[in-house]
């Protein structure tokens, strides 16, 4: 079986699964990840029914991903209204602030630059 499109699914896990995978060999981490991915494949995939032309690169990264735990978000909402307004001058950014993703990084880094922005048009910052 041949692609029509060339694709590259990105298939990531954690936690226990990732630990059972860890000391297993590319190729058979390779099987296992690929036939998980058959058995509930997202809608409109392209993948094909067997291995062959695939090619794979697997990477293990120990204790590395920035898990969300069960009420990361109000722990996190909580650590941003005590530091609010502690320190004047002092913007934070960083996916700590927001969400474990470029995405939270990003965010929290444009509401700090805004933050910012805002204090500098304070009459005590402008004179
Ligand atoms: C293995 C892995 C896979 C990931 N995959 C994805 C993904 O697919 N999609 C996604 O959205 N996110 C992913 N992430 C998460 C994403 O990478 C992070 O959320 C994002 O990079 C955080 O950006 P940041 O700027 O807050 O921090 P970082 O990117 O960690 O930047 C912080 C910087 O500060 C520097 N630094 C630290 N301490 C000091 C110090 N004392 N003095 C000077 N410099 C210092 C560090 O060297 C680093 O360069 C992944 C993360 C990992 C680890």
């Amino acid at each position: 079986m041949r692609f029509q499109t060339e694709t590259l699914p990105d298939l990531l896990v954690g936690r226990d699964r990732a630990k059972e995978l860890f000391p297993l060999d590319d190729e058979e981490i390779k099987c296992r990840m690929l036939a998980d991915a058959r058995r509930n494949p997202p809608p409109g995939s392209a993948l094909p029914g067997d291995d062959e032309g695939l090619f794979t690169r697997v990477y293990r990264w120990r204790d590395a991903v920035c898990m969300m735990p069960p009420g990361m978000f109000k722990e996190v909402a909580q650590m941003r209204h005590q530091l609010s307004g502690t320190i004047k001058n002092l913007f934070l950014a960083g996916d700590y602030m927001r969400v474990p993703s470029v995405n939270g990084a990003l965010a929290s880094g444009v509401i700090a630059a805004d933050e910012a922005a805002n204090m500098l048009t304070v009459p005590e910052f402008t004179d």
